[in-house]
């Protein structure tokens, strides 16, 4: 297999370089509080079957990954929401089995690689906190030092674990956005490699290994996929990995993927509504998809357009009542950003065949945001001193 840089908005390409981030012809049209221009793609040739290895469909050598389980997360069969919701096929991908309990892991997991590759033992990034504890993560079983940039707001439990693996922390005065400019900045001036989603072509490389999974774990590809959106880095990824099966022939159709966005931060719907990207202020209890600017949102919106994917939005309200719900009915805990995926799922479920294979991603175990998921539920108010009180 050969593989090399293609831009994906002017279509140039480029052999595949640690210092080489964004097409260096359309970054130059990069504007302030738009979406990342010039994002490159990994462009693979080549030929496979599908009883492809996975390592052979990434731009790294196996030899240079870090020792982390990261994938091949189960799948899980819902019984109870089966029943209830009246797909049989349905699918949960358990995304919060990953090492550091999210999804990010895959995308950590090719950028330590890369940076392994070249030489490179400090990595740094800005994250809403899966990133960061993730890169931390991996990392750490790399032996690369990791500097993370967060917003102050982060939950607890995302920055302890950065810490735990001890990463070098910084919580910024500000959200995402703030955390982001600053990585960039101190890159520029301490160098090593930048991980930040979308900005690093490794982030959405690494991201569709869930793609090569699905596929091996189900036998085809899914007729429908829920993922929740922020950045869009994930979406992307996913449509990047279904599309290099489909260039390869292992597959014949591509996945309706369903983008799912809170409506308190929701700038690709809106982007895909309107045909233009504009900033507004974000908020939203799910602490991942939180993001003014998506960084990978020219890339996402082209590919779920050129797929007819659709991007949807569901409330907050949804949001920790779809997290209660799968906890309860699937035994499944996942943070309200992996919530948001089941959320969307109810929302338009009444649209779809219900013979179809579905997908529900759940993106990162419920543990790392207690706090939102208390919203959804009610903490006993006094304890009891003998069970005649029940
Ligand atoms: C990062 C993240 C997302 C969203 O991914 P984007 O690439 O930002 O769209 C969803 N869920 C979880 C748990 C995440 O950490």
């Amino acid at each position: 297999m050969k593989f090399d840089y293609i831009c994906s908005e002017c279509g140039r390409v480029y052999d595949i370089k640690a210092d080489l981030m964004v097409c260096p012809v359309c970054a130059e049209k990069q504007e302030a509080d738009q979406p990342l221009a010039g994002v490159l793609e990994v462009r693979l040739t080549g030929k496979a079957d599908s009883s492809f290895d996975l390592f052979e469909l990434l731009p790294v050598e196996k030899e240079y990954f870090p020792p982390s389980p990261v994938g091949n997360t189960p799948l899980w069969e819902p019984e109870n929401l089966r029943n209830r919701t009246g797909f049989p096929n349905l699918f949960i991908k358990d995304d919060g089995a990953n090492p550091t309990s999210s999804f990010k892991d895959r995308a950590s997991w090719l950028v330590s690689a890369f940076a392994k590759k070249n030489g490179i033992d400090n990595i740094v990034l800005a994250s809403t906190g899966n990133a960061g504890s993730s890169m931390a993560g991996i990392g750490a079983a790399a032996g690369q030092r990791i500097t993370i940039f967060l917003p102050e707001t982060a939950p607890p439990a995302k920055i302890i674990q950065a810490l735990q693996y001890g990463a070098d922390v910084y919580k910024v005065a500000g959200n995402y956005d703030l955390a982001y400019d600053f990585s960039m900045a101190y890159s520029r001036k301490a160098g090593g490699m930048n991980r930040n989603t979308a900005y690093n072509p490794m982030t959405i490389e690494g991201k569709k290994t869930v793609s090569l999974e699905l596929f091996k774990q189900m036998g085809k590809a899914p007729d429908y996929l829920f993922v929740s959106v922020g950045d869009g880095c994930i979406i992307g990824g996913i449509y990047k990995g279904f599309e290099d099966l489909k260039k390869l022939g292992i597959i014949d159709r591509i996945p309706v993927i369903f983008g799912v966005q809170a409506e308190g931060s929701d700038a690709l719907y809106r982007a895909d509504r309107d045909g233009r990207f504009t900033n507004l202020p974000t908020a939203t209890v799910a602490d991942s998809i939180c993001v003014d600017v998506p960084r990978n949102g020219v890339y996402a919106l082209n590919k779920v357009r050129s797929n007819k994917g659709r991007f949807i939005r569901v409330s907050d309200n949804q949001i920790i009542a779809a997290q209660a719900d799968l906890s309860a009915s699937a035994g499944l805990f996942t943070e309200p950003a992996g919530a948001t995926a089941w959320a969307g799922f109810l929302q338009v479920a009444g649209e779809l065949d219900k013979d179809a294979s579905v997908v529900i991603l759940a993106t990162g175990n419920g543990l790392k945001d207690t706090a939102t998921a208390l919203k959804g539920i009610r903490m006993p108010e006094h304890s009891i001193s003998s069970i005649d009180e029940i």
